[in-house]
């Protein structure tokens, strides 16, 4: 019996994510348009300057096959390849896959297993959503490609008081609004800190967020503590209140590991940083 469900489950995950690969491409899986820059681009990183992945692996081929040229181990992928590739993908640039497209298929796959808990639960049960804000609900892409792709945290933190900061993520928002309209609560749980309490809920409600039931920030020691310990207290507090976590959605492993953990998480792509 526990095979056969254990089966099903998996039958029903598979045909939810072929269905989200099969989607074909519209505006929201397209970066965002971003407001101008005073300063500029950088002119290093655009698409008609950056070299292609197949032309940098052509111009490394041709070295290694010249006798004359005596070339070093490289252990490590060179920093600057790999910005341009990010960039690529970032951009949905060339033929690198687009991180817009892969965001939005995520996010659907999210509302695939939302839809289920909705479907399945029992009469009275209080129902909760867990979301993280950055590269979840809303996206730095715009910040994140005026620092070059280079997550700098002081620019970042800056950058995320100001209202230019509420770039939503489409997919997220029409998961929100699904929780809402199924009586589903939502719980934002994010690493950034109390002081940025008033600028994140303002972006929130901007971005299209309006009714959520929690918005939990770092206070005090919380600042100290690991992301998975932190994120985990916080959820334990949900739970303790009654509800049942049956979707968590995080861009980052220490969004959804640690104490009380979803019934369902779903992990978002984010290629632009990593945060333990
Ligand atoms: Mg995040």
């Amino acid at each position: 019996m526990k095979a056969t469900l254990r089966l099903i489950g998996m039958l029903s995950l598979s045909a939810s994510i072929a269905a989200a690969q099969t989607l074909s491409p519209s505006a929201e899986s397209a970066p965002p348009a971003c407001p101008a820059n005073p300063g500029g681009r950088p002119v290093s990183i655009t698409p008609e300057k950056r070299p292609t992945a197949e032309q940098i692996r052509q111009t490394a081929e041709t070295a290694a096959a010249d006798p004359t040229v005596i070339v070093a181990a490289e252990p490590i992928p060179n920093f600057g390849t790999e910005r341009y590739r990010l960039a690529d993908y970032a951009e949905c640039v060339g033929d690198g896959g687009c991180y817009w497209a892969d965001l939005d298929a995520q996010t659907r796959r999210a509302e695939a297993a939302l839809d289920r808990a909705i479907a399945l639960a029992k009469p009275g049960e209080k129902l909760a959503m867990v979301l993280d804000i950055d590269e979840t609900s809303m996206s730095g892409f715009c910040e994140l490609r005026r620092e070059d792709y280079g997550f700098l945290l002081a620019s970042f933190n800056r950058w995320v008081m100001t209202p230019e900061a509420a770039v939503p993520i489409h997919g997220t928002v029409r998961l929100f609004n699904k929780a809402r309209a199924a009586g589903v609560e939502v719980f934002f749980i994010t690493g950034r800190w109390d002081e940025q309490r008033e600028a994140t809920a303002r972006n929130l409600k901007l971005a299209g967020y309006k009714g959520w039931k929690g918005l939990s920030l770092r206070v005090g020691p919380q600042k100290q503590m690991s992301t998975v310990d932190y994120k985990g207290q916080e959820r334990k507090k949900i739970a303790d209140a009654g509800y049942r976590i049956v979707l968590n959605v995080g861009d980052q492993w220490s969004d959804l590991n640690g104490t009380a953990r979803g019934e369902v998480s779903v992990k978002l792509p984010n290629p632009f940083y990593y945060l333990p």
